[in-house]
This record gives structure tokens, sequence and C-alpha cells, in this order.
């Protein structure tokens, strides 16, 4: 499929309001007791987290690892949301998973980074959630491969899913990076451009692998313009069952929140607006007199080429180009303009010149 998703807008799912940014879902990597599922929700509905995330089935690269607690945990997230009026949601990996959520109330579902990159599981899941109206999250496959994710959308798209949201988790790498997983933000920003009817989260979480991260990282994405955070929290990350090293505590996340600058890509603001299109404005004139003057100058630059040519001289005679950028140089400091700017910028019209005298 190529143009637009129809898609229900982020603000109408009764989820999140935008703004301000971001939209945040976050809870442990894997619900792994009650007393850690409800301290952990209470320690963020303290701050205004609305949206709670717990893993309750956990792919894990070794088998033997903490697997997650499966369906038990579903009677956790349910009373969360009857406790504390969260939205709960979980990651599915296939229809026995999303059945299961339907029968505890999950009220959202995500596609994990393995499930994406798996057309056949993805064919499955959105079979299986087609009539409902639970909201799909999806995560970038694990390779960087832009094409599988969008077909994931379009596989949930086609059966009748609209709300549908990213996750932007990075990718593996065996290149050596401070990071679990390479941000890879060119990903989001080509999603962004083909779809941009499709709201992003980013997953700060999975992308460092270490807390020391999370603040730069999600400072990344709101820089990037993107909607939402998912972010990892436990009451107790010391102790987590997985991914111990990049979870927060509720007040570690709460603050790390804070640090954030949010810089919006628009506004209201009349006054402001009026100031932006003037500046615009003139910004487009003089970029058309800047074209116009090149146009000339090319125009010039092939009589000169014309005239050499019948008078069988060589088309670069580099003293003459030595006077021109010292000219330039010198020129350009007058006008409060950088020099070597100046003359990087004359060196690729002089290009542009001699290849048009050819
Ligand atoms: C998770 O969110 O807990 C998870 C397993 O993430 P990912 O699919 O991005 O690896
Ligand atoms: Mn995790």
């Amino acid at each position: 499929m190529t143009g637009k998703f129809d898609l229900v807008p982020l603000n109408d799912w009764g989820f999140f309001h935008l703004p301000p940014r971001p939209c945040v879902i976050a809870g442990p990597c894997s619900a792994e007791s009650e007393a850690q599922v409800m301290e952990t929700a209470e320690g963020l509905k303290k701050f205004g987290i609305n949206v709670y995330r717990a893993g309750i089935w956990k792919p894990r690269t070794h088998p033997g690892s903490f697997e997650g607690v499966g369906t038990e945990g579903l009677k956790w997230l349910r009373e969360v949301k009857n406790r504390y009026g969260m939205r709960t949601c979980t990651e599915v990996a296939g229809e026995k998973h999303v059945f299961e959520c339907i029968k505890y109330g999950i009220d959202m579902v995500w596609l994990g980074a393995r499930t994406t990159a798996n057309p056949f599981l993805v064919q499955e899941i959105a079979e299986a959630l087609r009539d409902t109206d639970i909201p799909v999250l999806v995560k970038n496959p694990v390779n960087p491969d832009l094409d599988l994710w969008i077909g994931a959308f379009e596989r949930l798209h086609a059966q009748g899913i609209r709300k549908l949201g990213a996750i932007h988790r990075g990718v593996s790498t065996s290149q050596k990076i401070k990071y679990r997983n390479a941000p890879e933000w060119n990903m989001v920003v080509e999603l962004r451009a083909r779809h941009p009817e499709i709201p992003v989260f980013a997953d700060p979480s999975h992308m460092a692998g270490k807390r020391d991260y999370l603040q730069e990282l999600s400072q990344m994405a709101m820089d990037l313009g993107l909607e939402g955070l998912m972010v990892e929290s436990h009451c107790d990350p010391s102790c987590a069952l997985s991914d111990a090293a990049q979870q927060l505590k509720p007040s570690e996340l709460q603050n790390m929140l804070e640090s954030l600058v949010i810089r919006d890509a628009a506004t209201a603001d009349e006054a402001f607006n009026d100031t932006l299109r003037e500046l615009r404005a003139q910004i487009d004139v003089l970029d058309e007199n800047l074209l116009f003057t090149l146009a000339s100058r090319m125009k010039v630059s092939r009589q000169i080429g014309t005239l050499k040519k019948a008078n069988n001289i060589a088309i670069v005679q580099p003293g003459r180009w030595d006077a021109v950028l010292e000219k330039v140089a010198s020129s350009a400091a007058g006008y409060g303009l950088d020099p070597e700017f100046a003359k990087k910028l004359w060196n690729l019209i002089h290009e542009a010149s001699v290849a048009q005298q050819n």
C-alpha cells in the first residue's frame, strides 16, 4: 500500500492528550509478581502516568531466562486498571496472546521487534484483532528494514485496525557501540516522511540498554518531534528479572521526564506565526535572487568557455581562480560572513562552471 493510512488520531484513543508532549507509556519490562506490578503502578500514577506497560510473555534470547509469568499476570494488569484507573498494555506475539488479552480487558497491545520481523505472525495477530477496538503499537523490526515495518502496518490496517502507532526501539548491530541497539533515527525520519499520520513513540530503554543513556535518547526523540515515549520502570530495578540495567525507579523516571526540553514544531501564537511568515517570505525572495544571480553567472561563464575554445585556451587558469577565491574571502569577511564558508561555496560554483565549459 502506498499513501496514507486512514487512522484514528492519537488524541481520540482515550489514552493520551497532546499537547503536551511526550505521551508516556511506562511500566516494568516484565510483570514479575502482583506486589511488583502494583507498587510500580502506584509510583507511576503518583506523577500522572496513565498508560501502564508490562511484559507478560517475554521473548528471551536464551531459553531458561525468565520468560514471563503468562496469563496470571493479566489479572494483575486488570487490577492496575481497577485500582489506579490506568490504561494497560502488553506485548503480543501470536493469536493466543491476543485472545488472552481480550479476555482480561487489556486496553492496548504492541508487537515486539522480533514479531514485526515475521509477517506470518503479524498476519495472525492482525486477524485475531479484527473487529476489536484495541489500539496496536508496532515496534520496528530488529533489522533496519523500513518496508518490513510498514508492511506490518499494512497487514493490521487491512483488518480494519484504525488505532495504530509506531514504537522506535533501534536495531541490532554487529558494531561495538555504547547503546544496546543502534538508534538508527533515519528510519523514523523516513517513516515520518512516508506516513506522517502514524504517531511515533520512542523506546529509549531498549535502545539504551543502560539507565545512563535514557535521558539523551529521550531528548533526541523529542527534538525529532515524536509524540511519545515508552520507558521501562520498575519499583526496584536492582532485582528485576529482565532488563535490570535499563529500568528506572518511578521517581527517577519522573526526574528524567522533567529534565526534557520540549521545543514545539508549531504554535498557535498569531504574532509569532505572522513574523515567521514574513521572515520566510523574505528568505524566499532572497533565494530567488540567489538563483537568478547564479544563473546569470553561469551564462557569463559559458560565454567565457566559448571564447576560450575559439582561441584554443585551456578551461582552467589556476592563477585566476586563486585570485577570485582571495577576493571572495575578503569580501565575505567584509559582509560578516565566514571566509571559509564563502571559499567552500565558491569552489562548488567553480566546479559547476568548469563542467559547463566542457
Ligand atoms: C519489551 O518491550 O519488553 C521488548 C521485549 O522489547 P523489544 O521487542 O523492542 O525487544
Ligand atoms: Mn525489556
